[in-house]
């Protein structure tokens, strides 16, 4: 069970263009020479593009994870940032720290354009990642995000099997 939502933890004046801004600490590229684990806090946070497509409520039919059009309460649908991100396990019993645990379990539960599973599985960074244009919006702009997409809070919402969606980027 969640607790109700407390508008006021919602950050309104968090800028996520600000996580982009300054990256004189981090190596350029760093992506592309380290691996997941040799990644410091800072890094691995990076890579995070902010799509918010793992905060879709999911099913899994026969060994595989089936994509709702569901999304999690406090899920912020437009800028796709979470609305208590520094209390989320607390209140969110099955919200999932994204390590590398969650990044390689099978049957895969993070969508296929997750920057952490691209890298995990041999790719690159895709052209529209906000580490590659320095700008937050560029996953929004490339439609790889949850902004502007048919969506419904799964507050009073029990038959997660008719909100099974199959969009590509999944
Ligand atoms: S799916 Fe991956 S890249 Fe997208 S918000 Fe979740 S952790 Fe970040
Ligand atoms: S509580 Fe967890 S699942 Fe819900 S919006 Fe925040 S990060 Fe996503």
């Amino acid at each position: 069970m969640t607790e109700p939502v407390d508008e006021n933890w919602l950050r309104p004046d968090f800028d996520p263009q600000s996580r982009f801004e300054n990256l004189n600490d981090v190596e350029p590229e760093f992506w592309k020479h380290k691996k997941l684990e040799q990644m410091n806090k800072r890094e691995w946070e990076l890579l995070c593009d902010g799509c918010g497509k793992c905060c879709l409520n999911k099913l899994e039919i026969r060994g595989k994870i089936k994509f709702t059009n569901t999304y999690c309460r406090f899920l912020d649908c437009h800028s796709c940032l979470c609305k208590i991100y520094e209390h989320r396990f607390k209140k969110v019993p099955d919200c999932r720290d994204i390590d590398l645990n969650a990044v390689r379990e099978k049957p895969r539960w993070l969508p296929k354009t997750c920057a952490y599973w691209l890298l995990d599985n041999g790719f690159d960074l895709p052209a529209w990642h906000p580490l590659v244009t320095r700008r937050a919006a560029s996953v929004h702009e490339a439609a790889m995000s949850l902004q502007g997409r048919e969506l419904v809070c799964e507050t009073g919402v029990d038959d997660y099997e008719n909100y099974l969606v199959y969009w590509a980027d999944l």
